[in-house]
């Protein structure tokens, strides 16, 4: 069973069209990226698989249910865990409070995340989980920020550019616990990123957006070794 399925998903914005004919389909347990320069489409592909713009024409598919023109309370509801960009925690809340505003298991996970284990997960929430979260670095807050979405015990997570901005060192952190907690525990992941050479090592496929098109998809073997691809798309 499919997580997720675009089939020839349009989007528009008004009357200019930003999503001309996507497909794109993740399996269960796969880790996959959505690669491109600015302004190609990857947020309103997003918007779309959310239900916050909903496409024109095409379908989208959620755990192979069709999820077209839901809003997307109820899509977020059938277990979609979203990373954004820059944050976004509860800056007057403590990290712990932080992660338990945001505990629910919709989908009944049979081992769901705790507090816990999100802080083992990454141990400077555990040594500052009694701080404010506008007391954190940046690095500390995206943390926080992963850690929001897996207490909704997501069958399915999103991280959207989330380690844009962060220092290398704790870029790496995460991208190494996507790679070796998460991408290992089977966790489904759709990860918008820059970086085709860390994408290669955390994730299994990838898809390249161009003008509201994809222009290319395939494992990482072949993203690596596509170097006029990476140049024309992504401007490596
Ligand atoms: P970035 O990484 O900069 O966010 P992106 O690949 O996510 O880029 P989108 O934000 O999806 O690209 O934009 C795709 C196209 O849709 C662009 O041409 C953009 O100008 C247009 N667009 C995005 N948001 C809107 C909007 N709210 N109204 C009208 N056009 C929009």
């Amino acid at each position: 069973m499919a997580m997720l399925e675009l089939h020839q998903v349009e989007t528009f914005y008004g009357l200019s069209q930003a999503l001309f004919g996507v497909e794109l389909t993740i399996e269960g347990g796969e880790v996959v990226t959505l690669m491109g320069r600015n302004g190609m489409g990857k947020t309103t592909t997003l918007r779309t698989i959310m239900g916050l713009q909903p496409p024109r024409h095409g379908t989208v598919r959620f755990r192979d249910r069709d999820v077209t023109g839901w809003p997307s309370h109820r899509i977020a509801r059938l277990g979609i865990g979203y990373v954004p960009e820059g944050r976004h925690v509860f800056a007057n809340l403590t990290v712990r409070e932080n992660l338990l505003a945001t505990a629910a298991n919709h989908a009944g996970t049979l081992e769901p995340w705790t507090v816990e284990r999100v802080m083992s997960l990454f141990p400077r929430l555990a040594e500052r989980h009694q701080q404010f979260a506008r007391t954190l670095s940046g690095g500390e807050q995206q943390m926080l920020a992963i850690g929001r979405a897996l207490m909704t015990n997501p069958v399915f997570m999103i991280f959207d550019e989330a380690t844009e901005g962060l220092a290398p060192l704790i870029r790496e952190e995460i991208w190494t616990v996507l790679e070796t907690n998460l991408r290992e525990a089977g966790q489904a992941i759709l990860v918008i990123d820059k970086h085709p050479e860390a994408m290669a090592r955390i994730a299994d496929r990838h898809y390249v957006m161009e003008k509201g098109r994809i222009v290319w998809s395939g494992n990482s073997a072949a993203l690596l070794a596509d170097q006029a691809m990476q140049e024309r798309f992504l401007g490596v």
